[in-house]
């Protein structure tokens, strides 16, 4: 019993180090395209780097999501904060859901 409650203490690392990861992927994308937004002329190369910062975001994401299938610990975090109130990180997974629906209509 000590023993699972050791590993119940405190988020999974990992699954921090990658959210991170693909929250400044995403900080890194938006800049850009607001960059391409404000200069009328937007040219062939930066839309192709445009292209390749969603990619990386979503590639993160989709990194992040897997983990947090297949990672024991995360599963047992998020069974115990799932049922009361939403967690920080779900919080911000909503909002990267969110950016992935406005990547799709962009
Ligand atoms: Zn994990």
């Amino acid at each position: 019993m000590n023993k699972q409650l050791s590993i119940n203490t405190g988020v999974c690392s990992k699954y921090q180090r990658l959210l991170e990861e693909s929250q400044s992927a995403l900080e890194i994308w938006k800049e850009q395209r607001s960059e391409n937004c404000q200069s009328r002329l937007v040219g062939k190369e930066a839309v192709d780097k445009l292209l390749r910062l969603q990619a990386n975001f979503a590639r993160a994401y989709a990194v992040l999501q897997r983990h947090a299938r297949n990672c024991l610990r995360c599963q047992l975090v998020s069974r115990i904060e799932g049922c009361d109130s939403e967690s920080n990180s779900d919080a911000l997974s909503e909002r990267l859901r969110g950016v992935l629906l406005v990547m799709g209509e962009h």
